[in-house]
């Protein structure tokens, strides 16, 4: 398939590399040239703007930040809208509010264009891996066309339901990451300041009931695992800023309904200390910096 592929960041470079490999054709387009670069080197074609990326294209995948930046990439004079064919399907898979999402469904269906939020799990691993999570929002017809674009990228494709849904499945994932890594980051830093060593305490975390993956496969304590971004002083992965954007969903969410997010609430506080502190590029396990005493902290 030709597909255009928009916003090449930690996670669209990787995923825009498994669809290569699947031997899909890929016309692409971010604003930095050094992240187009990296999927050119993999066998993309860069674009000028992400109309002249979709123009030829029989699927659209955006992999952008936040709600602006896909109403910008979409409704824009340079954006998908203004370039793309009537009946090509567009996959968003940024995370974002599900409201924005309903609205830019509509926007797509008026000119004849279909649209679904496909937000992912797995991080950068499973993006590398091709095993990342989908969570499809929009129509089943919609779902059945897409979802053979989705496997290349994934191996877990899931219908929620209608449009938006995907992003309700997925605010409320990183929920539950927010609040878990916050607690393995709380109980790590005890540990050590109380004597043990973390790599003993790590092991009994994870074959324990305190086991999740924010400590079986991304244990934010410096040197307890080599694959995690606390090995490599917090660079890549999932930013501590998009973090605090998902926190910020969810609590909005829950706002518009009264729904009490208690832990939410608290750990969203955390994540906003600590990109206030300048950590916000980092990816979020860096948010145990603000447990670890200065010496284990490598000192701000
Ligand atoms: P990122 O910041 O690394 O990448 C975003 C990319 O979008 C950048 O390359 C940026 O240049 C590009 N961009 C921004 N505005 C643009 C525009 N107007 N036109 C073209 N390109 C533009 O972000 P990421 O970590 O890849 O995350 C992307 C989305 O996926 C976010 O919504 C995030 O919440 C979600 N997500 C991230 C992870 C993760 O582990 N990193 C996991 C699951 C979901």
């Amino acid at each position: 398939m030709k597909i255009g592929f928009i916003g090449l960041g930690n996670m669209g470079s990787l995923m825009a590399r498994s669809l290569l490999k699947a031997g899909h054709s890929l016309t692409i387009y971010d604003l930095s040239q050094h992240a187009m670069q990296l999927v050119v080197d993999a066998g993309g074609e860069a674009a000028v703007s992400p109309r002249v990326a979709v123009k030829d294209a029989e699927c659209v995948v955006t992999m952008l930040p936040a709600s602006s930046h896909v109403r910008s990439v979409l409704t824009g004079p340079e954006g998908i809208l203004a370039g793309v064919a009537p009946g090509v399907a567009i996959i968003d898979s940024s995370t974002i509010d599900p409201a924005s999402v309903k609205e830019f469904a509509s926007l797509a269906a008026a000119q004849g264009n279909l649209f679904v939020d496909a937000p992912v799990s797995g991080g950068t691993g499973g993006a590398a891996a091709g095993t990342l999570t989908f969570m499809v929002g929009g129509g089943s017809g919609t779902f059945a066309k897409v979802k053979p674009v989705l496997e290349a990228m994934g191996k877990n494709i899931v219908h929620c339901g209608e449009v938006g849904t995907g992003q309700i499945a997925k605010i409320c994932n990183n929920l539950v990451l927010g609040i878990t890594m916050a607690g393995v980051s709380e109980a790590m830093s005890l540990g050590a300041a109380l004597g043990i060593d973390p790599k003993t305490l790590s092991g009994i975390l994870n074959t324990s009931t305190g086991r999740c993956w924010s400590s079986d496969t991304y244990n934010p304590y410096p040197g307890v695992m080599q694959a995690a971004p606390a090995a490599k002083g917090y660079a890549g992965g999932f930013g501590t800023d998009l973090m605090l954007k998902d926190l910020g969903l969810a609590t909005d969410a829950a706002r518009s309904v009264r729904q009490p997010v208690y832990m939410g609430a608290l750990a969203q506080q955390l994540y906003q200390t600590s990109s206030a502190l300048g950590d916000g590029r980092l990816d979020f396990s860096s948010v145990i910096r603000l447990y670890l005493r200065p010496a284990a902290a490598d000192a701000r």
